[in-house]
């Protein structure tokens, strides 16, 4: 099958899910061309620089292997959704039957621990952020099974080997905790595998490192902690009336209206002490988490419009700047430094700046224009983006759209191990470079709604902005 083909990264391009009750009568409904064809570059392809040697060849071979176009490109919001939100949040594809733990372990900030440490290539695991495994390697299924027997966790690092040319190439000495909360082991012809659901938890330094005679890696780490600024108007504040900084509730409508009264209440019932210092009630309000979380939100209402519900997302400062961290489209450099930021407000600070630059996403590798900002959309109550793991073990960031363009097709849909229950995928390359991008997933069933979307992996698309002169720029 088409589906199983790796990419010249080594990287399965399938997907999951293991909800395959074989009831539904009616057919997908994809056109089902030939799987691959082969035929020569393309006349509207953006022009590109000659490659060199193994560059070259690989792209050579590449455009051997090239799907049919997708036409599909729907324009429209989906305004009717029948879609269950909740179903990819559960990972059904890893099955039904994994062990569930209860408890949460939670370490001393500041403190020093050892860690065992696990390495995937394209995971940078945000605090808060589910991560699925299937495990296949003896040695961490091992490893893994110590850590349930223990505190179940153990720490996920990156390396800097992804970094984007014009980042510092430095390894990143950070990492975050994950707790596995639900696991199941098998064995399979005699070949032991393990399933795990695990989240991230707490920010770590890596302080040292050894490697033990099983080849685990150990870490000496210490948990970081979060630095939340206490209250800059403290000492200009009078305590007696702080019953008069609770905001009353807005009758105004919805929308924007209604974020400017709360930011004019905000203003007038917390700012109102800067008079008595020397520095403008308007500097307060750039380093207000508060004020920050409602621009990003209203920034992320341009995104996901309505497809993402904000009163079900983390009300904390911290807790809401990693969920903002995970949920948008990042480089992995990125994304490291948005860990590597100790303070709540600086983080969203940088959030917020990404999000006012960000209009369009597109290739990593070519830069071929692949959606823009508006086409997100949430298919999942995580949000539009959440970790998934294929067969083969590989875990992808995906991000859900409603739209996408410059895409090709490759092989026929299938349902089998879908991540999202109910819907086929597709596998899909960009249509320049052929760089494997995702998956357009379509439904199986004629009354699911949407019919269909995109899914696309984190570490095949950056987000962008052009200027006047259409020049495209990174962010
Ligand atoms: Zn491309």
């Amino acid at each position: 099958m088409a589906d199983d083909m790796d990419d010249e990264d080594g990287r399965m391009q399938e997907e999951e899910g293991r909800e395959d009750d074989g009831d539904d009568p009616e057919e997908l409904d994809g056109d089902l061309d030939d799987d691959i064809i082969q035929e020569d570059e393309d006349d509207d392809s953006p022009a590109e620089e000659d490659d060199d040697n193994n560059e070259g060849l690989l792209r050579r071979l590449r455009l051997h292997i090239r799907g049919r176009l997708d036409r599909d490109r729907v324009q429209k919001r989906p305004t009717k959704v029948t879609y269950d939100a909740s179903l990819p949040t559960t990972h059904s594809y890893l099955g039904n039957d994994l062990e569930e733990y209860s408890g949460r372990t939670v370490l001393d900030e500041d403190s020093y621990v050892s860690l065992p440490l696990l390495h995937l290539p394209g995971v940078i695991l945000v605090p808060g952020q589910t991560l699925p495994l299937h495990l296949f390697n003896q040695r961490i299924i091992s490893m893994m099974k110590h850590v349930i027997q223990n505190n179940r966790t153990f720490g996920m690092i990156h390396d800097g080997h992804n970094m984007q040319p014009g980042h510092d190439e430095s390894p990143a000495n950070i990492g975050t905790t994950a707790e596995i909360y639900s696991a199941k082991e098998e064995e399979d012809s005699g070949v032991e595998t393990m399933r795990i659901k695990a989240t991230g938890r707490q920010r770590f330094q890596i302080m040292e490192t050894r490697r033990q005679a099983d080849g685990i890696l150990i870490g000496r780490v210490r948990i970081i902690t979060e630095s939340v600024l206490p209250d800059p108007l403290e000492g200009a504040r009078c305590s007696s009336h702080d019953r008069l900084r609770l905001i009353p509730p807005l009758k105004q409508a919805k929308g924007v209206e209604r974020d400017m009264a709360w930011i004019k209440q905000r203003r007038k019932r917390y700012l109102r002490p800067a008079q008595w210092t020397w520095i403008p009630p308007w500097v307060y309000e750039m380093y207000d988490a508060e004020v920050l979380m409602l621009h990003i939100k209203t920034e992320l209402k341009s995104w996901f419009e309505d497809s993402v519900k904000f009163d079900t997302v983390p009300s904390k400062p911290s807790d809401f700047s990693f969920w903002v961290a995970s949920n948008i489209p990042l480089a992995d450099s990125q994304r490291l430094k948005l860990l590597e930021i100790n303070c709540p407000v600086q983080r969203l600070r940088r959030e917020l700046d990404i999000l006012r630059k960000c209009t369009l996403l597109h290739c990593t590798e070519c830069g071929l224009d692949i959606a823009n900002k508006s086409d997100v959309f949430s298919m999942s109550l995580d949000g539009p983006m959440a970790a998934y793991v294929n067969p083969g073990g590989y875990v992808h960031d995906t991000l859900t759209l409603y739209s996408a363009h410059n895409l090709n097709l490759v092989g026929r849909p299938t349902k089998e191990n879908s991540w999202f229950p109910g819907y086929a995928w597709t596998i899909l390359q960009c249509r320049h470079c052929t760089n494997h991008m995702g998956w357009k997933f379509t439904a199986v069933k004629r009354k699911l709604k949407p019919e269909m979307f995109w899914g696309l992996t984190r570490s095949a698309v950056q987000p962008g902005f052009k200027d006047t002169q259409d020049q495209l720029h990174l962010i």
